[in-house]
């Protein structure tokens, strides 16, 4: 323990950061930390379950004067994206360089895990203390929140009596999370056919690439209306079927179904004749996309450059066509938005990767609402559009929304006590992503929930970083909510 947070307040919750932080505990690789979590129950004669999932639930009882309140759940998960920008280093076996500046924490070189390294400190914090006043708690610690939140999946809510949960898997202090989306995982495969090599002595291969998009997160930003790399293609790559006699050679694009695809790019064989005119082709279109993006996404650069086909296997044109099609006509960005609260969608899907594997390329779609019925409408007619094309959608990973609560007695109370110490009004919020509140929602009947958290700036990236003030008001404030 090199100590490096010592000094700051409050001084339990850091310290207990800190211990953290020398535990690596990059998602899927929760084993020791989970151990650890658990050691610490043992070392305070506290009831501690931990599951095969690698969950743990520590139980505190009651304070005195306080054993006829609700049980309370505190929430969060263990694991981290644990990115580096020197890929030598193995952040599986290296522990956190972990610094201050007097305003922020972070890590030196990496992500800081302050999501959600700081909800294991502050559960940590109050589970040690026994001066805190507070109802019965039931402290969960998840695993694998990053990954396709397989922790809450497997947890077994008959373990918890508690029916009021706080999460503290938010990163803006004074906004309070009250609804989730839920969301579903596709992937549509579409089958080229192989073409001839013979008739290729004319043609030459081109790469068309298209850069520079902002991209972004595809349940937060989708309601920006940014361009897609990816419906770009399908674009470029219809009108191309169209002018010319082209086959094709390789596509990709994206590099998570989660995020809005921020580059792509193809190759075709076309006639060494129709080169001027391809590229006279590509360079209006360019045009035309940037003038439709003007101050949404001004970065889109699309270049044809000419590449070696190599030994490469290359799919007919009529094939090609039906791929541009599909990726033409499959729905894209927010496709209604809520009636309840403004500004917030309702139903999205966003086209995250495109790779061809062999024979076949595949388009990879993440799919969220806040209403099941609506999910699974769209989901349907996904579904049906790749059908049109001949191509076939599999879904993974669905996980449930969680819904608006009209009355919600933590919800009131955790105001009440925010116009109390702020005399200010906290921000509710629903949002359109995905949280382990709506897996939780569907297994604890009455389930009451809030997700708080202090400052994180830049999560899951290494310019992460957490407000030390911001950990100390939601720290007195958490206590406040906890003896109220
Ligand atoms: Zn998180």
């Amino acid at each position: 323990m090199s100590g490096r947070l010592e000094g700051l307040e409050p001084s339990k919750v850091f310290h207990f950061f800190e211990e953290i932080c020398s535990i690596p505990h990059g998602s899927y690789h929760v084993d020791e930390i989970s151990r650890y979590l658990e050691d610490f129950a043992l070392k305070r004669n506290l009831r501690v379950i931990r599951d095969k999932a690698n969950n743990v639930i520590i139980y505190r009882d009651a304070s005195k004067g306080f054993e006829d309140r609700p049980v309370t759940i505190l929430q969060g998960h263990m694991d981290m994206v644990a990115v580096n920008d020197d890929p030598e280093i193995d952040m599986d076996v290296t522990p956190l360089d972990v610094c201050h500046d007097g305003e922020y924490i972070y890590a030196k070189g990496s992500s800081l895990g302050g999501d959600d390294g700081i909800a294991v400190a502050y559960m940590l914090a109050i589970l040690d203390d026994e001066r805190i006043e507070a109802p019965a708690l039931e402290a969960v610690f998840t695993t694998n929140e990053e990954v396709g939140m397989d922790g809450a999946i497997a947890l077994d809510a008959s373990l918890l009596k508690g029916r009021r949960l706080i999460n503290l898997d938010s990163e803006e202090e004074g906004v309070f999370t009250v609804g989730c989306a839920g969301g579903i995982k596709m992937k549509a495969g579409i089958e080229l056919e192989p073409y001839g090599s013979e008739n290729l002595s004319d043609k030459a291969c081109v790469r068309i690439s298209v850069n520079g998009l902002l991209g972004g997160h595809s349940g937060e930003m989708i309601i920006k209306n940014r361009a897609n790399a990816i419906k770009i293609c399908g674009r470029l790559l219809y009108d191309i079927c169209d002018r010319f006699d082209v086959e094709l050679a390789d596509i990709k694009g994206g590099t998570k179904s989660n995020a809005i695809a921020d580059k792509a790019e193809f190759e075709i064989l076309v006639n060494k004749t129709d080169i001027a005119e391809l590229e006279a082709v590509i360079a209006d279109i360019e045009q035309e996309i940037r003038s439709e993006y003007i101050k949404k996404d001004d970065g889109i650069r699309i270049t044809a450059a000419e590449s070696t086909l190599g030994e490469r296997c290359v799919f007919s044109g009529s094939s090609l066509k039906k791929l541009a099609s599909f990726i033409m006509a499959v729905p894209d960005g927010v496709q209604a938005m809520c009636g309840w609260t403004d500004g917030l969608p309702l139903t999205s899907l966003n086209a995250g990767i495109i790779e061809r594997k062999g024979n076949t390329v595949y388009t990879y779609h993440e799919l969220r609402s806040q209403m099941g019925s609506s999910l699974q409408n769209l989901k349907k007619r996904v579904t049906a559009i790749a059908g049109a094309f001949g191509a076939v959608c599999e879904n993974s990973s669905e996980y449930p929304e969680w819904e608006y609560r009209e009355d919600s007695p933590l919800r009131d109370e955790m105001c009440r006590v925010y116009r109390e110490m702020y005399s200010a009004e906290p921000k509710i919020e629903v949002i359109h992503a995905g949280l382990e509140c709506g897996i939780l929602a569907q297994k604890i009947d009455g389930f009451d929930a809030v997700s708080i958290g202090p400052d994180i700036l830049d999560i899951h990236t290494t310019k992460e970083k957490l407000s030390i003030k911001s950990t100390e008001r939601v720290w007195k404030y958490l206590l406040k909510v906890l003896s109220a």
